[in-house]
């Protein structure tokens, strides 16, 4: 028998008590969306089902005990800790799901500089264990723009990237261990050892998950040595994408590992660097690690650059200037909020990726259509910010005008067919539509597509580990109807 709406919260206060369980109107609304539908946030109009309540979980035995309830009782579980997803994870899409917080799970847990390890709670905000470790002169190499907001748990459930991963890779190139909890109340820790051949990798089962298969308590991540001496950056100005992805690849190719690639479209690039580069491309590397390594990469890079004559070197000291302001945290979160007020302009971004011989064509193929099916688009453009042996990304960034649009139509008129002519676009040429933020809702249309004969497993793990179906329902797995 489904519970009632106050049924679940006494259940909820019985397990956790009174204090752990928020049914605020304001904060529960709040809690139904995330910033796939920052302007319904702006406007205070909440078109998702409110939840029934917001939990704060301070164990894992918390975590089980509230999953395990809500598994007997068939009801909706939306996993939560930093609250900065983009795609529509934390929408509570069926009524009366339960938001379940992990930000109070904020200890770190272990600092070890021997094995180059650290091991924290799901709760920890990235930037609050990078710091620590700075100080010590060691860092975790995890650096999204999202650094001063996300938390562990998160990151990893996203399989999220950092600005600097050409060298350190991404989240699931830096998880050594992890605890998590599964709908039947299972706590389960795979263990940390630095590789093993003990059948199929198991971590990545939780990695990424989206809270659709369990939840995340406890993350052991890798550390390495901080030294921000050594750090170079270089910066070029360039005429043509297709010029800079066959740069990029060169060296991805012939073996450097840069800790930052990145390269910018025009449109893009007027956005992020109008004091230097107006009407250019803009290729930006950065080296780092041993002072010899480091020097030895930027001079490599410097000389596969000067080939090609279209591209001129800028002074790199605009290039590290640029660096300083890149990540978001809660000031610039408001600044925008007021900026999209005021302005009515609104911006979002959808991120692929692609082999090298198919990302050009990707790229120019979505602006084109873009640019062709959304007339009073005022801004589309892209940039590639992660790039490996085979291949690179590109994140696409578009701004249209919102004026006399209601809160959903935003949705409907612009960011859905934008999404769609993108993930269209990749799908078709053989890339995969999602680089780094996860499936969320809203790409969920297409992941049978993604994933073409191969969603037999990821389709075979939901029935497995979530039989019932209670674990964030709507992400990564479409609702059958
Ligand atoms: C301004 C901005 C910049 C960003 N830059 C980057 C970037 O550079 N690189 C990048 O990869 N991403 C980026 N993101 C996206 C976002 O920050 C990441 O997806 C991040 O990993 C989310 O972490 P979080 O703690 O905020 O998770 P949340 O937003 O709380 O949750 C994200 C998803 O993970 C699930 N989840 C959360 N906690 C758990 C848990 N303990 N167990 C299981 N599932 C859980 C949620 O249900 C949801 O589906 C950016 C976002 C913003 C707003």
């Amino acid at each position: 028998m489904t519970l009632t709406r106050g049924e679940i919260v006494e259940g909820l206060i019985n397990i956790l008590g009174k204090d752990k369980v928020i049914t605020d109107e304001q904060v529960l609304k709040e809690s139904s969306i995330d910033r796939f539908r920052k302007y319904e946030d702006i406007c205070g109009i909440y078109t998702q089902p409110i939840p029934a309540a917001v939990v704060y979980v301070e164990s894992a035995q918390e975590v089980s005990d509230v999953l395990k309830f809500a598994n007997d009782n068939l009801i909706n579980i939306v996993p939560r800790t930093g609250h900065s997803a983009t795609e529509g994870g934390l929408e509570t899409v069926v009524e009366n799901s339960v938001v379940v917080d992990g930000s109070r799970m904020n200890k770190i847990l272990n600092i070890d500089t021997y094995n180059m390890q650290a091991t924290c709670q799901c709760g920890v905000p990235l930037q609050v264990l990078d710091d620590m470790l700075r100080e010590k002169g060691y860092t975790t190499g995890h650096s999204p723009q999202s650094k001063p907001l996300a938390q562990m748990g998160g990151l990893v459930a996203t399989r999220s990237i950092g600005q600097f991963s050409t060298l350190y890779g991404g989240i699931e190139d830096l998880v050594v261990g992890l605890e998590a909890v599964f709908p039947n109340g299972n706590i389960t820790r795979i263990k940390n050892v630095p590789r093993r051949a003990a059948g199929p990798d198991i971590r990545h089962v939780i990695i990424g998950n989206e809270g659709a298969l369990c939840y995340i308590t406890e993350v052991t991540v890798k550390i390495f040595k901080y030294r921000p001496e050594s750090n170079i950056f270089l910066g070029y100005t360039l005429d043509s994408m297709k010029t800079g992805f066959e740069i990029l690849r060169e060296v991805m190719i012939e073996g450097y590992r840069p800790s930052v690639a990145r390269l910018y479209d025009e449109e893009d690039g007027a956005y992020q660097f109008s004091h230097f580069a107006s009407g250019k491309c803009v290729l930006i590397f950065m080296a780092e690690g041993p002072k010899d390594i480091a020097e030895s990469t930027a001079r490599a890079i410097d000389k596969i650059v000067s080939k090609y004559n279209e591209c001129t070197k800028v002074d790199s000291k605009l290039i590290e200037k640029w660096f300083e302001n890149l990540n978001w945290d809660t000031k610039k979160i408001a600044e925008e909020r007021l900026e999209i007020a005021q302005t009515q302009n609104i911006g979002f971004t959808t991120e692929v990726s692609g082999n090298w011989s198919i990302i050009y064509d990707i790229y120019s193929n979505c602006c084109r259509r873009i640019r062709e099916e959304i007339p009073d688009i005022t801004m589309i453009g892209g940039h590639s910010s992660h790039s490996y042996i085979n291949g690179t990304n590109v994140y696409f960034t578009y701004y249209y005008n919102i004026v006399n649009c209601r809160p959903e139509e935003e949705i409907t008129k612009y960011h859905y067919p934008i999404n769609k002519i993108i993930v269209e676009e990749t799908l078709k040429a053989g890339g995969s539509m999602v680089h780094h933020h996860g499936v969320g809702k809203h790409r969920t249309q297409w992941i049978k597509e993604e994933y073409g004969s191969s969603y037999y497993i990821l389709e075979t793990l939901k029935k497995a580990f979530d039989p019932n179906n209670i674990m964030n329902k709507g992400t990564i797995f479409p609702i059958e109807e």
